[in-house]
């Protein structure tokens, strides 16, 4: 059989630590595949996916700024239609498919980080409403959260994933926080907010309960001053690190029929390359 191969495509790509990830699979798995970056400008993209079996690959992971156009030139899952962008397309009886493993990632990260994460009792505060706001919301959805409170800067866009995901969620102000806070059981940032080089996230957690779980999207720095505060206060966090890690396990059972698991000698690998 010839080798299995699959990428990611990306336009730049270089930053994508998807290849450490699953380079690292395929050698823990001993499996006869491959995993490259491939470097694709938007103008080429929809070439490109249309000839992916004729370039060798059986999939691949889709990053900025193809994810929307990923969505529109495969057929998707209920999560990719949900989230609007699709991040993982295989190949099937010659079709091409989409999901979106985010919702994955993070649902997954938190069954490993909290076990018990959707039996505390209380609400659900998401910060932020762009791309990852929408997975997370969806994520939270599927998991039977019944109440998400979703702060952003621009209170619109909120709005939006109001009228995208419906009853469930409630879209406020930031400065409505500290009344959501001391209802809250979960609190997920998903602003660029306390990312390497952006400004820093400010939050006061101390009206948190102490039942209150946090988790943070950004992994760089890896422990972000949200988690620090969180911990300080001896509450219950996972990293972004985490849903990295856990968002890549789908495309890899799918391209190459094998499960992977989410490792500590992974997480270190990946914790040094974003340390250089
Ligand atoms: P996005 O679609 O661009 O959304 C960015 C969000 O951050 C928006 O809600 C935006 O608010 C808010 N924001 C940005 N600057 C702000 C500021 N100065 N003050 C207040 N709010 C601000 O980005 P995204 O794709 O959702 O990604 C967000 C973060 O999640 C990034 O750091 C990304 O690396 C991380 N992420 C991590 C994973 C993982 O696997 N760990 C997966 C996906 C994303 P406005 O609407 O008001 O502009």
């Amino acid at each position: 059989m010839s080798t299995r191969a699959a990428c990611v495509i990306g336009w730049p790509v270089k930053h994508s630590r998807s290849p450490l990830i699953h380079g690292y699979w395929i050698r823990q798995h001993g499996l006869d595949a491959d995993y490259r970056r491939e470097a694709v400008k938007p103008e080429a993209f929809a070439d490109f996916i249309r000839k992916l079996s004729s370039r060798g690959y059986v999939g691949a992971n889709i990053t900025i700024p193809h994810k929307e156009m990923a969505l529109e030139l495969s057929e998707p899952d209920d999560r990719a239609r949900a989230v609007g962008a699709a991040n993982t397309l295989w190949l099937d009886g010659g079709k091409l498919f989409s999901t979106n493993t985010d919702v994955e990632g993070f649902t997954g990260n938190l069954d490993d980080a909290v076990p018990d994460w959707t039996k505390r009792s209380g609400e659900a505060v998401v910060l932020g409403a762009g791309g990852s706001a929408r997975a997370v919301v969806y994520g939270l959805i599927e998991r039977g959260i019944s109440r998400i409170n979703v702060v952003n800067r621009t209170l619109d866009r909120a709005h939006e994933l109001g009228r995208r995901f419906g009853a469930a969620v409630r879209s406020a102000e930031w400065n409505a926080l500290p009344g959501l806070l001391p209802r809250a059981s979960l609190l997920v940032n998903t602003t660029s907010l306390g990312m390497a080089g952006q400004p820093p996230l400010a939050l006061d957690l101390s009206s948190l309960p102490a039942h209150a779980v946090v988790t943070d999207l950004v992994y760089a720095p890896l422990k972000t001053s949200l988690l620090a505060a969180a911990e300080a206060r001896r509450l219950a966090v996972a990293d972004g690190l985490g849903m990295l890690l856990h968002q890549a396990v789908r495309g890899f059972e799918l391209w190459f029929g094998v499960r992977p698991r989410v490792t500590a000698e992974l997480r270190n690998l990946v914790e040094t390359d974003l340390a250089k």
